[in-house]
């Protein structure tokens, strides 16, 4: 499932102003959006340098009514890949 499903209604306030998806950076110093980060796990006798870490972008869903936000990973099976890989 690339998308699952965003709440419907808001699980604080039960209001159905879902706004959604909405994109949720860090503010003018960055362009890109919040994300989740996994570094591999560590390989005998390797440098920590070469350990990329691999970004999955977030998603929100904003509650028109009490403002509550809840965020989503765009790509949740890829993410599951990497930790099944022993990212963290
Ligand atoms: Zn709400």
């Amino acid at each position: 499932m690339t998308n699952p499903p965003m709440l419907l209604s808001c699980p604080k306030c039960q209001s159905t102003n879902r706004l959604q998806p909405i994109t949720v950076s860090g503010g003018l110093e960055t362009v890109l959006p919040l994300q989740a980060r996994l570094t591999p796990p560590k390989e005998p006798g390797a440098w920590d340098l070469f350990r990329q870490p691999e970004a999955f972008p977030l998603r929100a869903s904003v509650c028109a009514d009490c403002g509550y936000v809840e965020l989503y990973v765009q790509q949740p099976e890829a993410l599951r890949a990497r930790w099944e890989k022993g990212y963290r």
